[in-house]
């Protein structure tokens, strides 16, 4: 038999349910290969260690471990196993973005501002992976509150990219694509408010996918931006991502008011349907002149591919790819100023320590609690809500936002599902675009729309670009379409063995 790490979710669900391997063994064999990685967690204090640029060769994935309570779970799907009662994924571990709020780990959001904060409960994410039989076996780093494209925005240190460790692996869901990419853990959450899903998949050559907005329960997922934030799974293959995408969507009306009231649904059902005639929109926007050329030519291969399968392309347009940037770095700002007042040095984790009064507690607290990027984007926000300001900022970009999923509308027309690129180029170096803030909001360009539109969306590897470094394939789908979604990349994946590269294996 393969390695434990090397097989796929159903090969492990399945070799757990023989009793090939029990639980324990699992959770054992993948725990020791997390903490052999783990390069931050030793530290006495990390958020103190100034780990930008960080020690040693590790990739700083994992933030938090607890080892007694993930062999204990591991045990108790043993018990069931050995009943019979086993869950559709009982026994398998998963790792989880430290934004989900979790009872038994600390849960930071990559923030000194949660320093030391440990949730009295459970994501409602975590919940229902576990009711399907996930066995949690820690928490992963990610930029400060879910803010960044490189995961260099968090206080416990950057990712590194696994191909290459002087490259971010993405972000803001950086840990969770590293470790999966290092087979660290089988699968890990994510959560996407405008790429944090896809575009580290990309980055890390791992498959991701943010369902339609509502269909996962926000309950318990730290908020960056409430009306754009969405969970979703992060794994090896687009079957993977079906089967834990199963478990992890279904309404939670009571605890989020946005969540959708439509039933849980196997979207592992679609897989295997054949896609002759599937009709493909490219957007002319997403191949403009600001995509690199190697990512180019993967995402055209890419599209042979599926044209070779079967399908058909159909050149659209999105004319407002561009507004999505502006847009979105308004709304995402002002929505995340609202959120992030909670923190406010009384209810959670971090105070200052020396204070005259109640004011400059305040304010050192957040002042000192806060990261750069979490302090701009609370200016920005908090202006472009004030007196004035609202109708000619949010309010306008609240009505381009409608534009831009009308305009996705009108495409669907004519196509089943959309093409293109993740992000223009391939994961950059550690440090390369700190200096240029706007270069790491242009970034953002081909999966801010889906996210604004609140549409499902995935990224699918599809070769390699410069640096032999990995090049993800966008795909977007209309509301509620995850299983065709993900039974095109299935079949992409059935013919093609990007997803299954091994590290260093880019030729
Ligand atoms: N890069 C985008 C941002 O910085 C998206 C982040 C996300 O999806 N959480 O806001």
């Amino acid at each position: 038999m393969s390695e434990l790490h090397e097989l796929s979710l159903k090969e492990l669900a399945k070799a757990l349910q023989n009793k090939t391997v029990s639980a324990r063994e699992t959770s054992e064999h993948f725990l020791a290969r997390a903490k052999a990685h783990a390069s931050l967690i030793a530290a006495s204090n990390p958020f103190e260690q100034g780990s930008r640029g960080a020690q040693d060769a590790s990739c700083g994935a994992f933030v938090s471990f607890n080892e007694a309570y993930t062999l204990k779970q591991a045990d108790l799907s043993d018990q069931r196993i050995a009943k019979g009662q086993a869950r559709a994924l009982e026994g398998v571990p998963i790792a989880h973005k430290d934004i989900f709020v979790t009872k038994d780990f600390p849960t930071t959001a990559g923030s000194k501002m949660l320093e030391g904060y440990c949730s009295p409960f459970d994501a409602s994410v975590v919940t229902q992976l576990e009711d399907a039989g996930m066995v949690n076996m820690g928490k992963l780093n990610c930029d400060e509150f879910a803010m960044g494209s490189s995961n260099e925005n968090s206080a416990w240190g950057a990712v590194k990219n696994p191909w290459d460790t002087s490259r971010v692996a993405g972000g803001s869901s950086g840990g969770s694509a590293a470790a999966v990419a290092l087979g660290l853990c089988p699968a890990a959450t994510g959560t996407d408010t405008g790429g944090s899903i896809r575009q580290p998949a990309s980055f890390c050559g791992i498959t991701g996918i943010k369902p339609t907005y509502g269909r996962a329960s926000r309950y318990g997922m730290i908020a960056y931006a409430s009306s754009l934030d969405q969970a979703g799974p992060m794994a090896k293959s687009a079957e993977d991502c079906a089967m834990l995408l199963s478990a992890m969507c279904g309404p939670d009306p009571e605890r989020d008011s946005t969540s959708l009231d439509t039933p849980k649904e196997d979207f592992t059902r679609s897989l295997g349907d054949d896609i002759k005639g599937l009709r493909i929109g490219i957007p002319k926007e997403f191949f403009s002149d600001g995509l690199h050329a190697e990512v180019r030519q993967a995402v055209e291969l890419a599209l042979k591919e599926l044209v070779a399968l079967g399908a058909q392309l159909v050149p659209i347009e999105l004319p407002k790819t561009e507004l999505s940037i502006p847009v979105y770095y308004i709304l995402a700002p002002a929505e995340a100023s609202s959120n992030l007042s909670r923190f406010d040095g009384v209810k959670f984790g971090f105070r200052a320590k020396e204070f005259k009064d109640l004011d400059e507690m305040y304010r050192k607290t957040r002042t000192e609690g806060f990261g750069q990027e979490v302090k701009k984007r609370i200016m920005i926000g908090t202006y472009v809500l004030s007196h004035g300001y609202y109708d000619a900022y949010y309010l306008q970009a609240q009505k381009i936002r409608r534009m831009i999923a009308n305009d996705f509308q009108e495409a669907f027309k004519r196509c089943d599902v959309i093409a293109g690129p993740v992000t223009p180029q391939v994961a950059w170096k550690i440090g390369e675009q700190n200096t240029d803030p706007l270069a790491n909001y242009l970034a953002d360009i081909f999966t801010l729309p889906a996210s604004l539109a609140g549409l499902p969306a995935m990224s699918v590897p599809c070769g390699f670009g410069a640096a032999n470094m990995p090049v993800g394939l966008q795909m977007i789908g209309n509301y509620l379409k995850e299983s065709q979604l993900l039974n095109v990349a299935h079949q992409f994946q059935l013919a093609t063995d990007w997803h299954q590269r091994a590290l260093g294996e880019s030729q």
